[in-house]
């Protein structure tokens, strides 16, 4: 009989998704950087580009304390979000909406990342990982700190310049 699959391979397969994920989304923020109106909006993409860099060393990090290599697994959840990002910019990049549609599709991809690393965080307690539930929560800190610059860039210019 099979070996039954328990926490550890589920923490395991989910760290390949978000692993796969940020990699995805490394080559859609320069796009959606491009594609701002805003200096501001811009610059809030290219330096969650950097933080998402960063990320990325943390969760290879995550796999060694794992004793895994470090590996993604195609995430159809995060490629459905970058896709709507794209449709945002082909159908809207020469209206004055485009910074709110941008931002509504980077407050998605913050929220699938927030749920994950807050997922995978309490999984790796469990786990007994502790180095790995810190590398997770930076990272969980960060997709918090992104949701809410682009919420307030949202509320303070970008929605009013939709309307
Ligand atoms: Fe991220
Ligand atoms: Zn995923
Ligand atoms: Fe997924
Ligand atoms: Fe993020």
């Amino acid at each position: 009989m099979a070996k039954q699959k328990m926490l550890e391979d589920l923490f395991l397969e989910t760290l390949k998704d978000i692993y796969f994920a940020e990699r995805q989304i490394v080559k859609a923020l320069p796009k959606m950087a491009k594609a701002a109106a805003s200096e501001e909006l811009r610059t809030a993409f290219k330096n969650h580009l950097e933080e998402t860099h960063g990320q990325i060393e943390r969760l290879q990090k995550v796999f060694e304390i794992a004793g895994k290599r470090a590996q993604g697994k195609t995430c159809e959840a995060i490629q459905g979000l970058i896709e709507e990002g794209e449709e945002i910019i082909e159908e809207f990049s020469d209206s004055p909406a485009i910074d709110a549609g941008l931002i509504s599709a980077g407050n998605a991809v913050e929220h699938y990342e927030i749920a994950r690393y807050g997922t995978l965080k309490t999984w790796a307690a469990l786990l007994d990982m502790p180095e790995a539930v810190k590398l997770l929560d930076a990272n969980l800190r960060e997709e918090h700190k992104a949701d809410e610059l682009l919420t307030k860039l949202a509320t303070t210019s970008a929605n009013q310049m939709a309307a």
